[in-house]
């Protein structure tokens, strides 16, 4: 029996779902520019994910030396083991130095050269003269710049009288008979009533999914709420098998020490002080791309040489830096050292190990930031009103593996473009086809099903046993035999949520229904995650995979397609990848062997 729910009506131009800084820069782009636009999210919009990235938004601007966008997107193309599109890679290259000016209009306080311009440090992967030798491109407010990001787009919306829906959990897309998005079912939090959000366009900005895993450096909200939505529109997820372990999560808690910090000059060593990085990646050492920095501390654990009691981690020293060096440059990571390893830093190594950082796949989109609902005959067609930015979608421009800094970028270029687009395809007098009250029902019955569930297990123990054969079975490394092992557990854990048992009933903050709904979700992109992980037959960028540890252009130069059905069996697909350059001003960047 379905509860009679109470439900409000909304009709809007744009519906946004998320606040991070994807979510805020599209909203900000769609208000100011005069379309009618709402933003959904289930926590304040300070309070996403965004708020703690740390080390830099990355950009050519050559404040420090000379650079340009071209090398970037060199760096990128090779970063990404050549998946990614390069007319999208080219697109966000070539906007990012305006898109970064613009931050920097906007207000975000970055930290400063000193003749005044925006300070910019070293990152993993980002190279001069076409990857010659580490240079300084990442645009940095301390170690807190997604911090100054987010409250300053925050702020800005607010000025624009930008309309927020805070604390409203999206349950499901509403879909039209044709296949196109309507619109977005959603539950208030704050008070149990259901709202019914109908727009021209609705924008998916839910983030990543970390949370699959046991030890992710996200924040627990990570849950991949909006891939589960669209996987459950019928639409699918691509390359989700590449997922990014950061080399340097503090030991236990998983805590990220940003990749600024070795951008400063830090480095890492095993149990006989080697500085190993130089044996790996002999020009950018410790600055090599974050999959062949995790694969090397890996190797370094597995052949006995990781320190500790245990020997299952390494060091990551910034004692030679200096205190004031730390206090100016990295005083957030001091200060997260302190707590959560309980090691000064301006005097002793920082314990570290490689921990779940990113999600490279996710929603498929073009770099308009429309959601594409490929066909063999069409694999660039796409699902009318419906788009998607930042973690969650895949556009792609990280491809294989994601270099550090080009994340906030994504953020900012592509909700830029999302509005862009947005004021371009809404018409904005156009009505919007009223509700008739069976829209939105299937959304409204499978949340009812969920608040009623009475079966044995709890969502703790299933999301438990989720996250740790994620964490065993689609780690740095991976081998048919443990990949094929992962499938099945997989499958089985996925059972589990038939026999959830939901306790509380009630419909205003309700914890324990929120992660119920968020458990559907994550249990979605492990699902396709590690399906899609066990068929490609390949090693590239964070798809390390032991029994075929070379890439393979002939074969595998595609993008990987994963689809769930109701009963949540997973069928995959592939679209190619796009082998062109946007203009003619860049040449297509041929595939060559990947070293640092
Ligand atoms: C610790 C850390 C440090 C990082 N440092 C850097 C860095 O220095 N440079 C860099 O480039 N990248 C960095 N990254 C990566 C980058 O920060 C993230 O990829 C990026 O911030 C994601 O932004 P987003 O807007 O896509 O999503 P998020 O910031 O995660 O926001 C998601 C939004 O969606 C909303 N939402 C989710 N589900 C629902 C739902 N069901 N209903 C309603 N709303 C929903 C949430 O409320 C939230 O507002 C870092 C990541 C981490 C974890």
């Amino acid at each position: 029996m379905t509860d009679t729910y109470e439900i409000i009506d909304h009709e809007h131009d744009v519906i946004v779902v998320g606040a991070g800084g994807a979510g805020l820069r599209a909203t900000l782009g769609m208000t100011a520019a005069g379309l009618n636009t709402a933003c959904i999210t289930k926590v304040f919009p300070t309070r996403s994910h965004t708020v703690a990235a740390q080390g830099g938004v990355g950009a050519a601007l050559g404040n420090m030396n000379e650079d340009s966008w071209q090398w970037h997107m060199y760096d990128t193309v090779k970063g990404a083991d050549w998946l990614g599109d390069q007319d999208a890679i080219e697109y966000m290259c070539r906007e990012a130095a305006p898109s970064v000016y613009e931050l920097e209009h906007f207000g975000v306080p970055f930290s400063r050269t000193e003749d005044g311009k925006i300070y910019q440090r070293p990152f993993g992967g980002h190279m001069r003269d076409f990857g010659e030798a580490p240079v300084e491109r990442a645009c940095a407010a301390a170690d807190r710049t997604g911090h100054a990001i987010l409250h300053t787009l925050y702020q800005q919306c607010l000025k624009h009288n930008a309309e927020f829906f805070i604390e409203y959990f999206a349950i499901d897309l509403i879909m039209s008979e044709d296949g196109a998005c309507r619109g977005v079912m959603a539950w208030n939090l704050a008070d149990g009533t259901i709202h019914r959000f109908l727009a021209h366009q609705t924008l998916i900005a839910t983030g990543g999914y970390g949370r699959s895993y046991f030890s992710a450096t996200s924040a627990h909200t990570c849950t991949g709420d909006g891939n589960g939505m669209v996987l459950r529109a019928g639409l699918p997820m691509e390359d989700m098998e590449f997922v990014q372990f950061h080399p340097t999560g503090i030991y236990g808690s998983g805590c990220l020490i940003t990749e600024g910090a070795r951008g400063e000059g830090g480095y890492l060593t095993n149990s006989e002080g080697e500085a190993f990085m130089e044996r790996y990646a002999p020009s950018a050492k410790d600055l090599a791309s974050r999959d062949v920095v995790s694969r090397a501390m890996t190797i370094e654990i597995r052949e006995n040489r990781g320190v500790g009691p245990e020997n299952d981690h390494i060091y990551l020293h910034l004692e030679h830096l200096g205190g004031e060096v730390l206090n100016q440059r990295l005083p957030g990571i001091t200060e997260t050292a302190k707590i959560f390893s309980g090691v000064d830093a301006t005097k002793d190594p920082i314990p570290v190990l490689p921990t779940v950082h990113y999600n490279m796949g996710g929603i498929p989109t073009n770099y308009h930031a429309e959601v594409l609902r490929p066909t063999v005959k069409d694999p660039d067609a796409i699902c009318p009103g419906l788009m998607a930015i930042g973690e969650a979608a895949c556009v792609s421009v990280h491809g294989a593996n994601r270099l550090g800094t080009n994340s906030l970028l994504d953020l900012v270029v592509f909700g830029r473009a999302a509005a862009q687009r947005a004021v371009r395809i809404v018409e904005k007098d156009k009505k919007i086809k009223s509700a008739d009250p069976k829209t939105g029902e299937e959304a409204i019955a499978r949340f009812d099903a969920v608040r009623h569930s009475k079966g044995k297990e709890t969502t703790a123990s299933v999301r438990l046993d989720m996250q740790k054969i994620m964490q065993n079975n689609a780690a740095v490394f991976r081998s048919t035999e443990i990949l094929k092992e992962g499938i099945k557990l997989i499958d089985k854990s996925a059972e589990g949520l038939k026999d959830l048992g939901v306790s509380d009933r009630s419909l205003i903050w309700n914890s324990d229904l929120v992660e119920t709904l968020e458990l559907e979700n994550l249990m979605a992109c492990s699902k396709t995650t590690i399906y899609s992980a066990e068929a490609r037959q390949e090693s590239r960028g964070a798809h390390a995979h032991e029994d075929y540890p070379d890439r393979d252009d002939k074969k595998w130069m595609k993008h990987s397609l994963a689809w769930l059905d109701d009963k949540m069996k997973v069928k995959l697909g592939y679209r190619p990848v796009h082998e062109y350059t946007l203009t003619d001003e860049v040449e297509y960047i041929e595939p060559r062997a990947r070293v640092y």
